[in-house]
């Protein structure tokens, strides 16, 4: 394409190429989904999961290979035989909580697992990878909403265990030629009902699906401090629904695919919502009450994490599609509902 047009058309339109894409942690939640609209978009997809933490019925069985991390020798091995040519990397472990509680599970799995990928990467002689990272790098930022320029500073070793994997691929960059998007998440939520796919973390610590077990259940949910120096002083957070994020992943990759440099963006929608407004969405969506009862701070938590994700709009012509509460709210809900039928 002339150089005058590229200015007009993002690089996402001026190549599509579908490729052989294998996808870590493809059982769960966020995996999912993207291994879900990767093939939407024609791409084949191979998914590595030990299944510690996700479900083997959120891939379909010829995707699967359950493998560790760890196993590099294997991993390279697959990556040759199913000549892999990107990789889309959430394997990891995700509670903060339990992060702080056994830090040396978290460096393991999640910064010792991505190297160990990364090294089977170079041997195969793959060198694209979209890793999943998190605003949890940014610990508590000193301006909201958060751009990509603010310095990384976890507050625990969840943060860390991806901020040291976001600075392997740094140096992998610079001296390997090694290609990598890196995407730091703010709130995954919602569901692809259609896709049958949804949020079913064990144990569950999530906002929005503890309210909307509260409903199902009657059993309060407990909204963690209303002290803050917010509007209605609960937390506020940036929801973006899980489909917009696994796009986010597509946009990335094909990026890479089609030769683009080394990146960093972050996933949000730009709103915030506070927790109440979150617990009034509930309501609308659902037409009943929430119970909740009051509880005090959950510690590390920042009273507002929102994005400024103009970078990656911009950059790489990304846009949400889904970002209304309410309707990330009912998908949500909608899963839950088939869920708890399933179940019965
Ligand atoms: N939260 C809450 N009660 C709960 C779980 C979460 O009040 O049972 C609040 C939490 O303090 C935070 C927001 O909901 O302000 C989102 O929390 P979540 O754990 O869903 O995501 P995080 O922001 O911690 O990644």
């Amino acid at each position: 394409m002339p150089a005058a047009l590229a200015v007009f058309f993002p690089l996402r339109y001026t190549r599509r190429c579908l490729a052989k894409i294998l996808v870590t942690g493809g059982a769960g939640y966020i995996g999912s989904h993207t291994r879900y609209f990767l093939e939407q978009h024609g791409h084949s997809v191979i998914v590595v999961d030990n299944l510690s933490r996700g479900y083997r019925e959120a891939v379909p069985d010829n995707e699967l290979r359950v493998l560790n991390l760890q196993d590099t020798g294997k991993l390279t091995d697959l990556l040759q035989q199913e000549k892999v040519e990107a990789v889309i990397h959430f394997a990891a472990y995700i509670s903060v909580g339990e992060s702080t509680q056994r830090p040396e599970l978290y460096f393991s799995n999640n910064t010792a697992g991505s190297l160990s990928l990364f090294e089977a990467m170079l041997q195969a002689g793959v060198k694209r990878v979209v890793f999943s990272s998190t605003a949890a790098a940014y610990g508590i930022p000193d301006r909201v909403p958060i751009s990509e320029d603010q310095p990384f500073a976890p507050i625990n070793p969840y943060g860390e265990s991806k901020v040291m994997t976001e600075k392997i691929l740094e140096w992998l960059d610079r001296f390997r030629e090694f290609r990598s998007v890196r995407l730091r998440y703010f709130n995954a939520c919602g569901a692809s009902p259609e896709a049958g796919l949804g949020e079913m973390h064990d144990p569950e610590t999530h906002l929005i699906p503890l309210i909307l077990r509260a409903v199902q259940t009657g059993k309060p949910v407990t909204v963690f401090g209303d002290d803050y120096p917010t509007p209605d002083g609960t937390c506020i957070r940036d929801y973006i629904h899980v489909s917009d994020l696994a796009e986010a992943h597509i946009f990335a990759v094909e990026h890479l695919l089609n030769g683009g440099a080394s990146d960093v963006f972050n996933v949000g929608t730009g709103s915030g919502h506070s927790v109440k407004e979150v617990v009034a969405s509930v309501e609308r969506v659902t037409g009943k009450k929430v119970p909740f009862t009051l509880g005090p701070r959950r510690e590390g938590d920042p009273p507002s994490l929102v994005a400024d994700s103009s970078k990656l709009q911009k950059n790489l012509g990304w846009k949400p599609k889904r970002a209304d509460l309410d309707q990330i709210v009912a998908d949500g809900w909608q899963f839950a509902n088939r869920r708890l039928i399933e179940a019965s």
